[in-house]
């Protein structure tokens, strides 16, 4: 038993009750934690003085000063509940518990993951019972993406809306408090206004959900909403579209596991949302400039997947690397001209592994394409 509250129409009858509560308690042997316990008098909704109220054994419940109040369910109260109070409380908290996961070493995939659980948890509880405005909510979802970009935890180009995605949705799986508290609103009043209890009910009817739908509506609502905002805008969403097809789930692991670190992950995101600043994004987006042409070739658009896969200057160059090792058992060798006895046009594979046990050789060709094109190079 905790967190009682009594209520009666005087002080006799109050304290009736009280004594009620104290034969119980005694019975299943716990004590009232005094100092925890306080009276208010109230008449017609105004808080009025009425002093504190005596127990048998000489002790007493004090009453509230004016300034005080009391907790209830972790809840701050006197009269009414401490909106403004709890608000800051809670705000001061969420902060607090951001930055130190943001300070922690965390991969991608944690952070986010206590992110959620230490941090958003807080405005969960208490949704529906604190007021919070659309704006309030909003503002502390630009704080934190503030904050997580100040520690390399989200690129600040980035698209706003595939930080909510969900992982195994190519997301990062980012919780929105706006949303959070929205949906817990609702399951807060779908509880209460099912209950058989009139005034449960009734209570249930003044949440305010910040919404029309239904509950499980809302969530759907907000997922799909967040992943067709990402895939409709022209930049952002090109790769989703044009990998939508084509890319098996297993090439999404490195996303749904996020165990790489968090400002790999952040770039590698990035360039999927072409927030780099390259020259097509300069000339079409930023219009900071006129040529959106690679400035190596000079030929086709310095997109990423041009930089990454396709530029013919940077193809003689960075995408090949010679070696060879040798270990023990076997050779590799890369690059490497092949001496033939009679004429062969292609004696140049790009990997040949050689046994040098068995002397037998296999000869291996790799491709690594953009994720675009992976379907037209296999
Ligand atoms: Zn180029």
């Amino acid at each position: 038993m905790d967190d009682l509250k009594l209520y009666e129409k005087n002080k006799n009858e109050i304290e009736t009750l009280i004594h009620t509560v104290r034969i119980f308690s005694d019975d299943i042997g716990i004590e009232f934690g005094l100092d925890k316990c306080a009276t208010i008098t109230m008449i017609r909704g105004k808080l009025t003085g009425r002093g504190n109220i005596m127990l048998p054994n000489e002790t007493e419940i004090h009453e509230l000063e004016d300034n005080e109040s009391y907790k209830y369910l972790r809840v701050m109260e006197a009269d009414d509940i401490k909106q403004s109070e709890m608000k800051a409380k809670i705000r001061k908290e969420y902060i607090h518990s951001l930055m130190k996961e943001l300070k922690s070493k965390l991969t991608a995939g944690n952070l986010i993951t206590a992110i959620n659980t230490w941090a958003v948890s807080l405005y969960r509880y208490g949704a529906g019972i604190i007021q919070w405005t659309k704006a309030e909510l909003q503002q502390l979802d630009r704080r934190t993406w503030k904050l997580m970009t100040m520690h390399k935890g989200l690129y600040s180009r980035s698209d706003v809306d595939r930080v909510y995605v969900e992982r195994d949705q190519k997301g990062r799986g980012l919780m929105s408090v706006e949303e959070t508290v929205n949906y817990e609103s609702h399951s807060l009043k779908k509880y209460t206004e099912g209950s058989p209890v009139e005034f449960i009910k009734t209570a249930g009817k003044i949440i305010n959900t910040n919404s029309e739908d239904e509950r499980q509506e809302y969530r759907n609502h907000q997922k799909t909403e967040r992943k067709q905002n990402w895939n409709d805008k022209p930049m952002d969403g090109q790769h989703l579209r044009q990998t939508e097809d084509q890319a098996a789930k297993e090439t999404w692991q490195w996303m749904k596991r996020g165990c790489l670190k968090r400002e790999t992950e952040s770039l590698i995101i990035a360039a999927q949302d072409q927030a780099l600043r390259t020259n097509y994004r300069k000339a079409k987006i930023e219009k900071s400039t006129n040529d959106p042409k690679c400035r190596l070739c000079k030929q086709k658009d310095e997109t990423v997947s041009h930089i990454v896969s396709k530029c013919s200057k940077i193809a003689q160059t960075e995408y090949k690397e010679r070696l060879a090792f040798h270990r023990e058992k076997v050779k590799l060798l890369w690059d490497f001209n092949v001496q033939t006895n009679k004429v062969i046009g292609a004696r140049r594979p790009e990997l040949i592994l050689i046994n040098k046990e068995t002397k037998q050789c296999q000869v291996i060709d790799i491709a690594i394409p953009g994720d675009t094109r992976a379907d037209s190079t296999v």
